[in-house]
């Protein structure tokens, strides 16, 4: 088994939206200055030799041009690099979009589900809370800035959906992990690889590592705190028993420290 990291780009955003109050106003310093931060964005391509997985898509290339609403343009811009699309970063592996035969989404998110549409040909997982939660938020009214972090466009797909409530074995050394808090439902990935070791990828359920802590802090907006601090210390306590590396989802100072495609963990 290899594990690929594909470079999606990055999206700038103020830092609270990582940690809450990551820049708090005190008595002794009464306006502070908020910090603009870039964080990364990827993808991880899973060559098993029972199947060929692509876990998170990434943002859709014309995010920026109509495809996101324009509050997220402001408040999240994305920006990438033409080798950094998704089906390039697969071409640096050595693969076609077509070459996938499994997508797991751990939510449906703008920055995660936005290249479904180059994957009708696989079977997609996605966690059945997030799943309903993101058709509801899009089709409720047509304000698009009403709809939280889900684009219409990215939900509607015609795919071979199946939905996942439970956590299980997806192939062998492969585990799906339910984290739900950043939204209703996430799905997790945990793989046990022959030399680099367990990896636990909890994608949003885990954005810095200044969320982990301990003690855990909270990102900036949440679907449900008690969750997200209960899906945090179930990635702590499998991380301890597997010895696992854990791999924050948007921290561009781990994210730097990390092997990217054509290069990889086996
Ligand atoms: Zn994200």
């Amino acid at each position: 088994m290899k594990i690929y990291i594909l470079d999606n780009g990055v999206i700038e955003i103020d830092s609270n939206r990582m940690v809450a109050m990551n820049t708090c106003a005190t008595a002794k310093d009464k306006s502070p200055v908020h910090n603009w931060i870039q964080i990364p964005v990827y993808a991880v391509l899973i060559v098993h030799p029972q199947a060929r997985i692509l876990y998170d898509t990434g943002c859709h290339p014309e995010a920026m041009k109509g495809r996101w609403p324009a509050n997220l343009t402001m408040i999240s811009p994305y920006y990438y690099h033409e080798n950094q699309r998704i089906e390039n970063q697969l071409k640096i592996a050595g693969y076609k979009p077509r070459d996938i035969d499994i997508v797991v989404l751990s939510h449906m998110h703008l920055d995660h589900a936005g290249n479904l549409g180059l994957f009708t040909h696989a079977d997609v997982y996605v966690q059945g809370d997030d799943f309903s939660h993101g058709l509801i938020s899009v089709h409720q009214n047509p304000d698009t800035a009403t709809h939280g972090l889900y684009v219409k466009a990215d939900l509607e797909v015609p795919c071979r959906f199946i939905v996942v409530e439970n956590d299980f074995e997806l192939v062998p050394g492969v585990e799906i992990l339910n984290l739900p808090g950043h939204t209703p439902g996430l799905l997790g990935l945990m793989a046990h690889l022959k030399y680099s070791g367990s990896m636990i990828f909890p994608m949003d359920a885990l954005y810095q590592e200044a969320n982990y802590g301990p003690p855990a802090r909270s990102a900036g907006t949440l679907y449900d705190s008690l969750s997200f601090f209960k899906s945090i210390e179930k990635i702590r306590k499998l991380a301890k028993k597997h010895n696992a590396k854990v791999m924050y989802s948007h921290d561009m100072e781990f994210y730097k420290t990390l092997k990217l495609a054509p290069a990889y963990y086996d």
